[in-house]
C-alpha cells in the first residue's frame, strides 16, 4: 500500500482516503464520491478495527461481504481497496495507541464504549501515516469521531484535510448503517425514533422549546413510545467542543444512542436550527 501510494506522489497525484469497515450502503459510496471529487486517485479501506470493539460488542458478528464491496468500489472509481489483515495492523509486541483528550473522547459515545476512540484514532492515525493521503473524507453521521479525528490530526499535524458528508437516510429517515441489518422487520419501526426525535426536536425548538433539559425530556418520552426502545445516550451538545449545553442556539446538535431489542445500538445527530441560514437571510434582507 505505502509502495503504491509514494508512487503516485511522485507522480504528482493527490490521494484521498475514505476509511470504511465494509459492508458498504449509499453512505459509503457517496463518500467515496465526494473523495473523487477531491483528489486523482481514491483508497478505500477496508477493516474491522478490534481495537475500537468492546469486549461485549459486535466484532464476532459485524457484517461483512468483502466480493460485494470489491464490485461496488470498483464500480466507483476506487483505485485501491485496502483491506489488511488485523495481525499486519497490530502485530506482536504492538503497543503504541493514541489517546485524544477526554473532553472530546469520553462524552456520548465513549461513555457506553470505554476504549472505542482510541481504538479509532489509532487506526485512523496508522491508514493516515500508510496512505499519506492529502484528503480523507468521513461521515457527519459519526459526528464524535469527525471531532476526534480533526483533534487528532490537527494535534499531531498529520496534514490531512478532513472532510465531513451530511448522513445519507433511507427514503423513511433512517440513517444508513452497517448496523441496520441486524434489526427483525418488527423493529424496523422503531429505528425510525432516531431520526423522528430530530424531526420533533426541530419542531419544538422552532415554537421556542430551547430549554434543553425540556427538550430532552419531551424527546426521550417520543422515544421510549416505540417498542423495544431503550435510550443510551440523548443530548444536546455544541458542534465542535461536543460539551453539554442548557440551551439550545445555533451552534447546537442533538446527538442521540439507542438501543433496539437490547441488541442493536444505533445513533443519529443532527443540527437544531436546519433553516438558520435561509433565516439569516431573510432577516437581513428586512
Ligand atoms: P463504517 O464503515 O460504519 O465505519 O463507516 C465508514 C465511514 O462511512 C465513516 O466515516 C462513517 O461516518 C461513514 N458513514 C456511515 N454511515 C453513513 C451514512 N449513513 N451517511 C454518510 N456517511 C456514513
Amino acid at each position: 500500500m505505502r509502495a503504491w501510494a509514494t508512487e503516485q506522489q511522485r507522480a504528482d497525484l493527490r490521494l484521498a482516503l475514505v476509511p470504511t469497515m465494509g459492508f458498504f450502503h449509499e453512505g459509503h459510496l457517496s463518500l467515496m464520491r465526494k473523495a473523487a471529487e477531491q483528489a486523482d486517485q481514491v483508497v478505500v479501506s477496508l477493516f474491522v478495527n478490534p481495537t475500537q470493539f468492546g469486549p461485549q460488542e459486535d466484532l464476532a458478528t459485524y457484517p461483512r461481504n468483502f466480493e460485494r464491496d470489491q464490485a461496488l468500489a470498483a464500480q466507483e472509481g476506487v483505485a485501491v481497496l485496502f483491506a489488511p489483515e488485523a495481525a499486519a495492523m497490530y502485530p506482536q509486541g504492538f503497543m503504541t495507541h493514541v489517546n485524544v483528550g477526554e473532553a472530546l473522547t469520553s462524552p456520548l459515545c465513549g461513555a457506553s464504549r470505554p476504549g472505542h476512540f482510541a481504538g479509532v484514532a489509532t487506526v485512523v492515525c496508522k491508514l493516515f501515516s500508510i496512505v499519506q493521503p492529502q484528503v480523507a473524507v468521513f461521515g457527519e453521521k459519526d459526528m464524535q469521531q469527525v471531532a476526534v479525528i480533526r483533534r487528532m490530526t490537527a494535534d499531531l499535524d498529520l496534514g490531512v484535510e478532513i472532510i465531513a458528508h451530511p448522513t445519507i437516510r433511507e427514503p423513511d429517515g433512517l440513517a444508513m448503517s452497517s448496523r441496520n441489518s441486524y434489526l427483525r422487520p418488527e423493529e424496523r419501526v422503531s429505528a425510525l425514533s432516531l431520526s423522528q426525535a430530530l424531526v420533533l426536536a426541530r419542531t419544538l425548538v422552532a415554537q421556542g422549546q430551547t430549554r434543553s433539559p425540556d427538550l430532552l425530556a419531551r424527546l426521550r418520552d417520543f422515544i421510549l413510545s416505540f417498542p423495544h426502545t431503550s435510550v443510551d445516550y440523548l443530548s444536546v451538545v455544541h458542534r465542535h467542543s461536543l460539551q453539554d449545553m442548557a440551551e439550545v442556539h445555533e451552534e447546537s446538535m442533538l446527538a442521540l444512542a439507542v438501543q433496539i431489542g437490547g441488541r442493536v445500538r444505533l445513533i443519529d445527530n443532527g443540527p437544531l436550527y436546519p433553516a438558520l441560514n435561509i433565516l439569516n437571510t431573510s432577516l437581513c434582507n428586512e
